[in-house]
């Protein structure tokens, strides 16, 4: 099946067709600046980057991704080479560290991070520092392709050069420049032209040589260099926030197009803001929540994941609290219907009604996925077709009137689901196999609970923890839990 997705750049649905002759899907995918905890607006972009290429895996292509690391270069005012320091130096200074430091702290957390929503690692994770010589190579081409300009405080691209600036973000230079001009630094030509070279003083932190001096990349260059160093001059998708369509894609795309003369992505796709109360996140506000307060407010990560999953990646989704408890609630139904389904496959016995009533048509529940995600990724299609299966089974499950083969076709069903959504747990319930002999007792116990004969209720629990289980009382009922 394929995959078809809304391009930002044309503004219309595009069915995925690899580009280059090895049939390989390349994407690009904006990364983190290492220099503090991301926001959860942030991880919102990094599960999607996550969701697209686990969901092109699903339907079937071979992807190469990457997602770069910004250690350099990300400058408060990115256009600026005078204005705004480096967010790495500013760190630096704030924490009293070294930038490599910095950048090595954060760049662990990131991938904490990763771990926590169980997103897989891309191919590739280049750091911007390590790949300067590849900035200088697409700078030098930029020069000589007359795209780019040098004064005394750094290189700059020069956008009234290139025809195409603005068809991205619609952004058009004769717009915006007139107004513009007052902020201009008298070295740069136009108000839209940006840094790709920064000339760096004496005593500034990490600094390169370079054809034109001492000194650092921008931000945007550092994005066209490493896509086209590790994925080629042209790639199928490039990802990222919608925050960073303007300036950053479109700068991207004049620096790539410019230096190769060659289109630089065939697909933009942007996840839309997540707002927190209706706004922005920002600290002083108290809005700017991080993966860790979810986590200490008592939800999982993963319940995070369920959340953004329930809303389209394209639409503005609204962060409250009340909404973690429901995202929360949410995957523990489909956790819960999962352990009982586990549990009955590993029965020993077989006692469920074999009735073709019953029977799942993994088939069709399949197709069905593969379609909601084929279709811009819709993961709230996807979540509500894992509810109509849960509806479905799980009465019959209650009931005893689903057989244990039936059971093992729906979980492999979830299984796939899965592989996507990288939400539910399969590994603890499946460690150790419950007997006939324990399931027995375990249902014996129920009894003496209901009976209220709780010495009888111990002793049975004392044999079924000699039988290696553990067994406590939810309000699920008994749940066994393998002892190591
Ligand atoms: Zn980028």
């Amino acid at each position: 099946m394929k995959l078809r997705t809304w391009n930002t750049a044309t503004k219309e649905y595009t069915e995925v067709n690899p580009i280059n002759h090895d049939g390989i899907i390349r994407i690009y995918n904006c990364g983190p600046t290492v220099y503090s905890t991301p926001h959860i607006g942030n991880i919102r972009r990094f599960i999607v980057a996550d969701l697209l290429v686990k969901t092109l895996v699903h339907l079937g292509y071979t992807v190469r991704s990457v997602m770069n690391i910004t250690d350099v270069g990300h400058l408060m005012d990115s256009d600026h080479a005078e204005a705004g320091a480096d967010k790495m130096l500013i760190a630096a200074e704030r924490e009293k560290l070294t930038p490599e430091i910095i950048a090595a702290k954060y760049t662990q957390e990131f991938f904490a991070i990763l771990n926590q929503v169980r997103a897989e690692p891309a191919n590739f994770y280049p750091r911007a520092t390590m790949h300067v010589p590849a900035m200088i190579e697409v700078i030098k081409n930029l020069i000589s392709n007359g795209f780019a300009y040098e004064t005394n405080s750094g290189i700059y691209f020069d956008v009234t050069k290139f025809s195409n600036y603005g068809n991205l973000s619609g952004n058009t230079t004769a717009e915006v420049e007139p107004g513009a001009r007052i902020g201009i630094r008298e070295e740069k030509r136009h108000a839209f032209d940006f840094v790709l070279w920064v000339k760096a003083e004496k005593e500034h932190l990490m600094q390169w040589d370079s054809p034109w001096g001492r000194g650092y990349p921008g931000w945007h260059i550092e994005c066209s260099a490493m896509a086209q160093h590790l994925l080629g001059e042209s790639i199928d998708i490039h990802t990222g926030g919608i925050d960073n369509m303007f300036p950053h894609h479109e700068n991207e795309i004049a620096q790539s197009e410019g230096a190769s003369g060659k289109k630089f992505a065939n697909i933009w796709v942007h996840n839309e803001h997540l707002l927190v109360d209706g706004k922005k996140m920002a600290k002083s506000a108290g809005t700017f929540i991080t993966l860790d307060e979810i986590i200490k407010r008592g939800y999982s990560p993963l319940a995070f994941k369920f959340l953004l999953f329930q809303t389209h990646y394209r639409s503005k989704l609204n962060f409250i609290w009340s909404a973690m408890d429901s995202a929360s609630d949410g995957l523990k139904g489909i956790q819960n219907f999962v352990d009982k389904i586990i549990a009955l496959t590993v029965r020993e016995t077989d006692d469920g009604l074999l009735n073709s009533a019953n029977e799942i048509n993994s088939e069709e529940y399949s197709k069905k996925f593969a379609n909601a995600l084929a279709n811009d990724l819709g993961t709230p299609q996807a979540i509500a077709l894992v509810f109509e299966i849960i509806r479905k089974f799980n009465p019959l499950l209650e009931s005893n009137g689903l057989s244990k083969q039936e059971g093992i076709k729906i979980l492999e069903l979830f299984r796939s689901f899965d592989k996507v959504f990288g939400m539910i747990s399969f590994a603890e319930q499946e460690k150790t196999t419950v007997t006939k002999e324990v399931a027995d007792l375990v249902s014996m116990r129920e009894k003496a609970r209901q009976e209220k004969n709780y010495t009888l209720s111990d002793e049975l629990r004392k044999q079924i923890i000699d039988k290696g289980f553990d067994v406590k009382d939810s309000a699920n009922g008994q749940q066994l839990t393998p002892i190591k």
